[in-house]
C-alpha cells in the first residue's frame, strides 16, 4: 500500500526525517522547488512537517485540502499562520517540555560566559597571551540580580537554576504568577532597571517584536548584560548593536538572531559578546525526544488519534484534546 504523503516545509532534523520516512512519503520543500509537481500532489498531503523557525504561511495551508495536522519540531511556532490553520480545521502541534532543561541550561551558560568572560578567556589562552598578564576581572554571577522576560516553562526552569546560584530573581510576563513567590514587573523596561542580567525567553512573532528596544537597553544600563535565547525578532538588533558599541550595556550573550544563519558582522569582533548558533536545544538527548514527540503528533494527527501536544490555540478544536 502506498504510504501517505506529507510535506516538509524546511530541511528537517535527520531524526525527525528518518522517523517520517518509515511511515510516509516525504515531499521535501516541493512547494518551493517544483510548482507543477506540488500542484499535482497537494491534494494528497495529509500532514505538514516544520521546525520552530520555518514558515508555514496561510497561502500554503489553503492549498492543502486534506492536511490533518502541522507538526512542528520545536516549542516555538511563530512561523506558522495558526489562525489560518484553525480556519481550515488543521491543528498545529509543537514539542514543549522536552527541551525546557536544555534551553534553561544554555541560558545559564550564557549568563556565566558573559559575566566571567569564559569564551574570551579561552581565546586569551589559545592566543598565547597569558604570559602578558592576567585576564581582566569578570562580573560575579552568584548573588547577582537576574531578570527573566517571559516566565513560562523555560523561564521558570531558568529561575530554578538561578536560585542555585543565590541570585535575586524577578520576572515579567503578560500576567503575574502569584504562586511563584518572585517579584513581578509589569514591563521589560521596569525589570531591566532592577537587574544585572536580563534573560529573554518569550515566544517570537508580532506580539513580542522588539519587546527589547533601546529604552529597555538603556534601563539595563552600563553594568547590565542581555541574554537572548528566545527569538531574534524579540530584540531590536540594531538598537542592541548600538547599545553594545556605545557602552549603554555591558555585554550580551546571544543564541538567536533576526536573519539566521546570518549574524550581523558588527557583533563578530565585539569583545563583550558571546555568540552561539541557535543551539539552545541542540543536544543528542533532546533532539531525539523532540523528534519522537513531533513524529508522534504527526502520526496521531494523520490517523485521527488525539494529539499529544497541540499548541494552546488549537486545544479544544474539534477532534483535538
Ligand atoms: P511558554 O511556556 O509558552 O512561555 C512563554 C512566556 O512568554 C510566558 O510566560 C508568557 O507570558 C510570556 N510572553 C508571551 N508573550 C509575551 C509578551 N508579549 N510580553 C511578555 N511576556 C510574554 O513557552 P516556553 O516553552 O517557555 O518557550 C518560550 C520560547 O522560547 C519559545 O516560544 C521559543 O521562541 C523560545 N525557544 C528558543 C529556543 C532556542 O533554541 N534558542 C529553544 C526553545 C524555545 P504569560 O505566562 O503571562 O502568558
Amino acid at each position: 500500500m502506498a504510504k501517505p504523503d506529507v510535506l516538509a516545509v524546511t530541511k528537517l532534523h535527520p531524526l525527525y526525517r528518518q522517523a517520517l520516512d518509515a511511515l510516509y512519503t516525504v515531499h521535501d520543500r516541493t512547494h518551493e522547488t517544483d510548482s507543477a509537481g506540488f500542484d499535482a500532489m497537494a491534494q494528497r498531503i495529509v500532514g505538514v512537517a516544520s521546525t520552530g523557525e520555518a514558515s508555514v504561511p496561510g497561502g500554503l495551508l489553503s492549498r492543502l485540502p486534506n492536511a490533518k495536522v502541522v507538526s512542528v519540531f520545536g516549542v516555538g511556532y511563530d512561523g506558522v499562520d495558526v489562525p489560518t490553520a484553525i480556519a481550515h480545521g488543521i491543528p498545529v502541534t509543537h514539542t514543549p517540555e522536552v527541551l525546557t532543561d536544555d534551553v534553561a541550561d544554555l541560558a545559564m551558560g550564557l549568563v556565566l560566559s558573559v559575566g566571567r568572560g569564559i569564551a574570551q578567556a579561552d581565546q586569551y589562552v589559545r592566543a598565547g597571551r597569558w604570559p602578558e598578564g592576567p585576564f581582566p576581572l569578570g562580573r560575579k554571577v552568584s548573588g547577582a540580580r537576574l531578570g527573566i522576560v517571559g516566565f513560562g516553562r523555560i523561564g521558570k526552569a531558568i529561575a530554578r537554576r538561578a536560585s542555585g546560584f543565590g541570585m535575586a530573581i524577578a520576572y515579567t510576563a503578560r500576567s503575574e504568577k502569584a504562586d511563584s513567590g518572585l517579584r513581578f514587573f509589569p514591563s521589560a523596561a521596569a525589570l531591566a532597571a532592577e537587574v544585572d542580567f536580563l534573560v529573554v525567553i518569550t515566544p517570537g512573532g508580532a506580539a513580542t517584536r522588539h519587546l527589547i528596544n533601546a529604552e529597555v537597553l538603556k534601563a539595563l544600563g552600563p553594568r547590565g548584560f542581555l541574554i537572548n535565547v528566545a527569538r531574534g525578532s524579540v530584540v531590536d538588533e540594531q538598537a542592541l548593536i548600538a547599545a553594545l558599541h556605545n557602552g549603554v550595556i555591558a555585554g550580551a550573550g546571544l543564541d538567536v538572531y533576526v536573519n539566521e544563519p546570518q549574524v550581523p558582522e558588527a557583533l563578530w569582533s565585539m569583545p563583550n559578546v558571546v555568540l552561539t548558533p541557535h543551539m539552545a536545544s541542540a543536544t543528542n538527548e533532546t533532539r531525539q525526544a523532540m523528534a519522537d514527540l513531533a513524529f508522534a503528533n504527526m502520526q496521531a494527527g494523520t490517523s485521527g488519534q488525539p494529539l499529544l501536544t497541540p499548541v494552546p490555540e488549537c486545544v479544544g478544536m474539534s477532534g483535538v484534546r
